[in-house]
């Protein structure tokens, strides 16, 4: 079988796996008692704290752990908004690229009158509009979303550059970026900087880690209201008892990826063998710009093919024990075109009509072969 599907999830390789079940074996304390046990589970939380800040250059201090980056999106937007919240909408602007974590809460928190939401367009390059943000961006705008890396096509918003032109223009507004499928993946040392988001979240299962498990890193300006209220765990920012071998795992895979940068040199491999193959397939259309290697992941390629349905891609590549996507894995299974594609000016046909393949680090070229030649036979 060839799974290339990883940023739907990353699976667990079976030394991580044991390596967390060991740490585990000694750590069954709750990290918030005071006794020895407690004590012991704190210092291992702190450990993983400390490693899995050190991959965006932020502190210990920073970093909270979630259920996942699902609920740190939410956290960042409804705890800015209730801070922010006074006589009426507070302003928030969000990129149309943003994954439905950020996108349906910010629907609803409109739909409730709590904000006015503007969505920024996209470039038919995947990145967002950058004219379109500076003249949608007020004095008064409260939260502004911009998704590092994109998961559909693995696209990469300039962030620092709209930071610093989000920042002259409206200095008191909450700039958060959803790092998922950047974090690990790509160069993100500069984000606990001050020229940084003031908010960034993550997840552990896209880069081999456990399900269940992501943070909320808050730069020391950031002001949030929690949402998940109780035992005052992850300095009031978090309630909750710690998910222990979530954060074990977190922390032991960012150590592993701070020691070898390059483990996805393998995907890059891959990656490339794939557009290139692609180019020379009649009918293949790669989405997004991928002529400058800092404008992209380099383990994702969506594209669709004239002629063939989505459909039929899928099939094929089932039948030939291949697992890829069909857009974002949230909305797969839907048949509804992708968002993302729309916002880039796709039509709806193409929009549901596309695939989007993703490596990980044991991917190999020959994997980009065998999904090319599925497609040759179909073409
Ligand atoms: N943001 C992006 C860009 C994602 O790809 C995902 C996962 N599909 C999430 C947020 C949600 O992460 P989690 O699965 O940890 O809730």
């Amino acid at each position: 079988m060839i799974y290339a599907d990883f940023n739907a999830t990353y699976p667990c390789s079976e030394s991580h796996l044991d390596m967390v079940s060991r740490v585990m074996k000694k750590t069954q304390g709750n990290p918030s008692s005071i006794h020895q046990h407690g004590r012991e589970a704190r210092l291992v939380l702190e450990e993983s704290r400390e490693q899995v800040a050190r991959l965006i250059g932020a502190q210990r201090h920073q970093l909270f752990f979630t259920s996942g980056a699902t609920e740190a999106n939410n956290l960042a937007l409804q705890g800015v908004v209730g801070r922010k919240r006074g006589n009426g909408p507070v302003h928030v602007v969000l990129s149309s690229g943003e994954h439905p974590s950020l996108l349906q809460p910010a629907k609803w928190l409109e739909s409730v009158g709590l904000i006015d939401l503007s969505l920024i367009r996209l470039k038919p390059d995947g990145k967002v509009c950058p004219e379109h943000l500076i003249e949608t961006i007020r004095k008064d705008t409260a939260f502004v979303g911009l998704i590092l890396a994109n998961n559909e096509t693995g696209i990469i918003n300039p962030l620092d550059r709209l930071i610093a032109q989000i920042r002259s223009l409206a200095p008191d507004c909450h700039i958060h970026s959803d790092g998922v499928q950047a974090y690990g993946k790509t160069e993100t040392s500069w984000i606990g900087s001050p020229q940084g988001p003031d908010s960034f979240s993550a997840s552990a299962h896209k880069i081999g880690g456990f399900k269940g498990i992501g943070f909320l890193y808050l730069n020391n300006h950031a002001n949030l209201q929690a949402m998940m209220i109780g035992g005052g765990q992850e300095q009031r920012v978090r309630s909750g008892t710690e998910n222990m071998p979530g954060v074990i795992s977190f922390g032991l895979r960012a150590r592993e990826i701070l020691a070898c940068q390059d483990w996805l040199a393998p995907a890059r491999l891959a990656q490339k063998e794939l557009t290139e193959g692609l180019k020379s397939l009649k009918g293949a259309v790669i989405h997004g710009d991928y002529s400058d290697d800092s404008s992209h992941t380099h383990n994702t390629v969506n594209f669709h093919v004239n002629g063939l349905s989505g459909e039929t891609m899928m099939l094929h590549f089932d039948m030939a024990e291949i697992c890829v996507s069909s857009g974002s894995a949230c909305s797969s299974g839907q048949g509804s075109p992708s968002p993302v594609l729309m916002a880039m000016g796709y039509d709806e046909d193409i929009a549901t009509n596309s695939v989007r393949v993703s490596f990980g680090h044991s991917s190999s070229p020959e994997d980009a072969k065998k999904i090319l030649s599925v497609l040759r036979q179909l073409s």
